[in-house]
């Protein structure tokens, strides 16, 4: 096991100093906090994050396109 600490990345994203990440990968860096469900996400989902701003979707890790 491998512990990422804050000072080793860049993101900003608070998700990256907790103990329990409530998702399953950074929206902003794309880092994966814990092994993501198994149920694929759907285009409209993808288009809800990208009205968010979200750079990567926190459920499947992909990078979402501008
Ligand atoms: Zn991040
Ligand atoms: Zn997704």
């Amino acid at each position: 096991m491998s512990n990422i600490r804050n000072g080793a990345n860049q993101c900003r994203n608070l998700n990256h100093g907790r103990m329990n990440v409530p998702i399953s990968f950074c929206p902003d860096c794309g880092q994966r906090f814990k092994p993501s469900n198994s149920a694929p996400c759907g285009s409209q989902h993808h288009a809800d994050y990208r009205k968010q701003r979200f750079t990567f979707c926190m459920d499947c890790g992909i990078k979402l396109n501008k």
